[in-house]
């Protein structure tokens, strides 16, 4: 038997407090919404952590057991403690897999990974999305068909200010004529990253099956096999060698 998928549901957790009407769509946070999904999924254990907690909920220890961090951040981005950033990151490279979710295009840990700007365009009026698989063979695309749609979304638009993903997911339309590459994949170190953009706040899209599964797909393909580590470093050499510079 393998085991479990530790995945780690990170939210910022502040617009669900402050805001009435995001509030009633979340009345305990986004990541409550998101971890419950992934909690019925055979293969994956589930925790929370947030903002507000002692070290953003993001211990030496937390990180060390989780396999999977997903990331929801907006507001508050400034406030990501850069130590916990730096811890995020060396886990990354250490084979933890990172899914970034929507606003956290700007977050302190996905800009870090990336080492471009991760701008974009944006536009809030409600406007319906259509994210198109283009890559069905992908294991992030599983179950998904062609493409499906959000009735109500925020406008992500190109050019989007990333590396060439290493690999690529799906590509939006938006019905005010923009497209966005909406589901990305790279590769640093020994960990995945994945950036998905549905889920702005103010609509209930992480109430959508599909976004729900592409994120459980996501929690999947993310993970590395524990245990991998690199050698790396002044080396002997495998064989019996006459070094270069060693005369008869
Ligand atoms: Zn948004």
């Amino acid at each position: 038997m393998t085991e479990d998928i530790r995945v780690t549901v990170w939210n910022e957790f502040r617009h669900e407090k402050t805001n009435e009407h995001i509030k009633k769509i979340y009345p305990d946070g986004m990541h409550a919404v998101i971890a419950s999904h992934l909690e019925k999924q055979p293969g994956l254990t589930v925790r929370t952590a947030t903002l507000d907690e002692p070290e953003h909920g993001l211990t030496e220890k937390t990180l060390a057991e989780t396999d999977v961090l997903t990331w929801w951040g907006h507001g508050a981005h400034k406030e990501v403690a850069d130590e916990i950033v730096d811890r995020v990151q060396k886990r990354v490279l250490d084979g933890m897999g990172l899914i970034v979710l929507h606003s956290a295009h700007m977050s302190k840990p996905f800009v870090r990974l990336m080492g471009t700007t991760c701008f974009l365009k944006w536009r809030e009026i409600g406007e319906k999305q259509r994210l198109w698989v283009v890559d069905h063979a992908h294991p992030i695309a599983e179950g998904v068909g062609d493409y499906f749609e959000v009735p109500h979304s925020e406008m992500y638009g190109e050019p989007f200010g990333i590396p060439q993903p290493d690999e690529l997911v799906f590509i939006s339309w938006f019905a005010g004529g923009d497209v966005f590459r909406s589901g990305c994949c790279w590769h640093r170190g020994l960990g995945k990253v994945f950036y998905f953009q549905p889920g702005h706040e103010t609509y209930p899209i992480y109430h959508q099956p599909e976004v729900l599964r592409v994120i459980a797909n996501a929690s999947r393909w993310a993970a590395s096999p524990r245990g991998a580590a690199l050698i790396q470093g002044n080396q002997k050499p495998l064989e019996q060698i006459e070094s270069a510079d060693s005369s008869p």
